[in-house]
């Protein structure tokens, strides 16, 4: 374990002006909270702060970094507080410390929403103050280097979670170092495997090119002398995950992988990068399309560095990284490295006189900016630009209009995504705009949408959603609400039926009356019941005997009186049908249809509620022995302008133009043609059936159509089907 001196003089080494009272105390006060626990490990957890500052030494952070790094699992896992904290420590490192304990127990693994919700709170927490972020991943860093004594399952969470989360936000950060080791650490562990394959690989090159780094180096660093710069070159061989990595993207096989080796070239200043790359250039030939200058064009993450590839000694493809000192140092520690140059008052010197980083890194800015972002809730877009992207490949995030963030997996639609606002947006949802304007709900939602979900009270999910949805959740609401809407509808019915029921006998429906019957039926509530005998799975005249109601031999003839209402239409007795599309309770028998203007019949269907025969259908013969399966239904369809199936029979000359015939008289009279069938007649070849389905308006719309298709030369007779 590093002495209490040890820590105190890597700090003072870098930093003179170190509060090394403030680093003595904290390492005391650190060492005595956490007393006698222990790590996974068995050595003291003590040990663990005690690492994670030295991590961060060794990016020479300041003191106030350092003593947070010493106190920051004490609050969360020792008896300490964040007021003792803030009394003995001060405001700052207080602030440190609480922002560490409330991103200690994160959960960034699971693939929901919360994985998302869980992101901005760790971004939250880190914005306040980017050393919370440094503190944050040195301490995942140490815990990575010591995951060898976690049990299996929660080694493999820690490393994804480091893999998809930590290790890329280390690189957009800047800080190369760390997330190079923290990516070889989960490697090994997510992918054993695939790592020791690449690693046996790299072991065997390195026994064959012997000692051809060093030569490289050497030869290297005596060119760039002999035109007098002074260069350091270090040679090394490439990491197995960033190996791997390049073998998925290209789709190589570890033998067609040729510049494992890079080499670092570091120099004085920018003027002798460009000339050692033009001196690299005349010694090796280069491979054309791997130029690439970050110095002039710094990446995002403030990297600079000039690329190139070569092809070097022994003929073997070499990468070549030029830089200098201080580009280095930005390269191999980003944020932390602004840190301290940033309050230099050299800063813009050592920075060689090219972009200076002003009061704080590209990085930072980055971060800072993400933030005020996900609290102002504006510009949703441009916030995913720069977040999902290296954290996220299988979700997608969309914004509602105003500014909160949605995840969804792949795939999702402005269903899915008004269902994950709330089961009632969802429920109520009739379309959608997304990225301001209309679009079809089948849409499938990018990265950055902002959707706005229009709505209507009056809405029902239809049941076909349930395809269009990805999400469990949405598909889940779905069911239950086209359940609930037709449990509705039945019940609707079945209200009406023990209703006009009760008219016949003389007596009036009241609620009350059958809520008292419930129980003896066997269902939970009124709701339950009426929906039963809607469906046919109850009799109405037997809810009434359950009501207490006598009803003699001759009345119940009179209810079980299957002939329907002698009126067509309005029968007060009657349930009245209207628009019969949309009700999932009542259908129209596919094998006749049926018009307004014809008398109809209701069928039990039990289960299904009631299907509509025209009293004409050969298929209501069937139930003359069930007479309590018939209802009385008459139409009603007021003004509004309905379409209704009819299936009709066409017997047409076997002639070019017949079906064209029949086609043009339906469409002419204004009927629709729901779907046709050709049926050859048995023995004559001359003639042959079409089986049509219309859609008409009412009965003498129908008789219209049918005189029309009579009157043509092509059209030997038009019949109605009776089932
Ligand atoms: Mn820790």
């Amino acid at each position: 374990m590093m002495r209490q001196y040890e820590l105190v003089e890597r700090v003072t080494k870098y930093d003179p002006d170190a509060d090394e009272d403030l680093l003595n105390r904290a390492y005391v006060y650190a060492m005595k909270a956490h007393g006698n626990q222990t790590r996974a490990s068995g050595e003291a957890y003590f040990n663990h702060p005690l690492e994670v500052a030295a991590i961060l030494t060794e990016m020479k952070l300041d003191s106030a970094t350092i003593a947070a790094a010493l106190l920051h699992d004490t609050v969360e896992d020792t008896e300490a507080t964040h007021q003792e904290i803030e009394e003995k420590f001060g405001k700052e490192i207080a602030a440190l410390v609480d922002g560490l304990t409330k991103i200690a127990k994160l959960d960034l693994v699971t693939k929901e929403a919360a994985q998302a919700e869980n992101l901005r709170k760790l971004l939250l927490a880190m914005s306040k103050d980017v050393r919370v972020l440094l503190v944050k991943l040195a301490d995942r860093l140490h815990n990575m280097r010591t995951l060898e004594h976690v049990k299996p399952d929660k080694r493999v969470r820690i490393a994804q979670e480091t893999m998809d989360i930590y290790a890329p936000l280390a690189g957009r950060m800047g800080m190369q170092a760390v997330r190079d080791e923290l990516e070889d650490i989960a490697f090994q562990v997510l992918n054993p495997d695939g790592n020791k394959i690449i690693n046996d690989r790299l072991a065997k090159l390195h026994a064959e090119s012997g000692g051809i780094l060093k030569s490289i180096e050497a030869e290297l660093t005596q060119k760039l002398a002999e035109n007098g710069i002074k260069a350091e070159v270090t040679g090394r061989e490439k990491r197995s995950y960033s190996i791997f990595r390049k073998m998925e993207r290209k789709l190589l096989s570890l033998g067609q992988l040729s510049d494992i080796f890079g080499f670092r070239v570091i120099v004085g200043t920018v003027d002798q990068c460009y000339r050692a790359l033009g001196i690299i250039h005349r010694t090796y030939r280069a491979v054309p399309g791997r130029f690439k200058d970050y110095i002039s064009t710094p990446k995002q993450n403030d990297y600079r560095s000039i690329h190139t590839t070569v092809i070097g000694p022994h003929h073997m493809r070499v990468e070549m990284q030029i830089r200098t000192r201080l580009m280095h140092e930005i390269a191999e520690r980003g944020v932390a490295a602004h840190a301290i140059y940033k309050d230099a008052p050299d800063a813009k010197e050592a920075l060689d006189g090219f972009r200076a980083p002003a009061a704080e890194s590209n990085a930072y800015r980055w971060l800072r900016h993400l933030v005020e972002m996900l609290q102002e809730g504006e510009s949703p877009r441009e916030f995913l630009e720069h977040t999902k992207l290296e954290l996220f490949h299988d979700q997608v995030f969309c914004f509602t209009p105003k500014g909160k963030l949605i995840a969804l997996p792949k795939g999702a639609t402005p269903i899915d995504f008004a269902y994950a606002v709330h089961t009632s947006v969802g429920d109520s949802c009739v379309g959608a705009k997304v990225n301001g304007n209309h679009a079809p709900l089948v849409t499938e939602l990018q990265n950055g949408d902002e959707v706005d979900i229009i709505r209507s009270e009056a809405q029902t999910p239809p049941a076909a959603w349930e395809g269009l949805a990805v999400t469990g959740k949405a598909r889940a609401a779905i069911r239950k609400a086209t359940r609930a809407a037709a449990r509705k509808q039945f019940a609707g019915l079945g209200r009406e039926i023990i209703e006009k029921m009760l008219a016949k006998l003389g007596k009036t429906y009241v609620e009350k009356e059958v809520t008292t019957a419930i129980p003896r039926l066997g269902h939970k509530n009124t709701d339950d019941a009426l929906a039963a005998i809607g469906k046919g799975e109850l009799s109405a005249i037997d809810v009434m005997k359950a009501m207490g109601l006598t009803i003699d031999d001759t009345k119940l003839k009179e209810l079980r009186r299957r002939t329907p209402a002698r009126k067509a239409d309005g029968d007060e007795l009657s349930i009245p049908v209207r628009g019969v599309s949309r009700t999932t309770a009542l259908r129209i028998s596919p094998d006749t249809g049926a018009v307004p203007g014809e008398r109809i019949v209701g069928i039990l269907m039990p289960g299904a509620g009631i299907t509509i025969y025209p009293i004409f259908a050969k298929a209501l013969e069937q139930f003359d022995n069930q007479p309590e399966r018939w209802v009385d239904l008459a139409w009603d369809t007021g003004a509004e302008e309905q379409r209704y199936p009819a299936r009709i029979k066409v017997s047409i000359l076997n002639e070019v133009g017949s079906l064209a015939q029949v086609a043009q008289v339906i469409s002419d009279q204004g009927g629709n043609i729901d779907a046709l069938q050709m049926v050859a007649r048995e023995g004559a070849r001359d003639f042959f059936d079409l089986d049509i389905m219309l859609e008409v308006h009412d009965l003498k719309h129908l008789n219209e159509i049918m005189a029309g298709l009579k009157s043509r030369s092509a059209v030997s007779d038009v019949t109605r089907k009776t089932g």
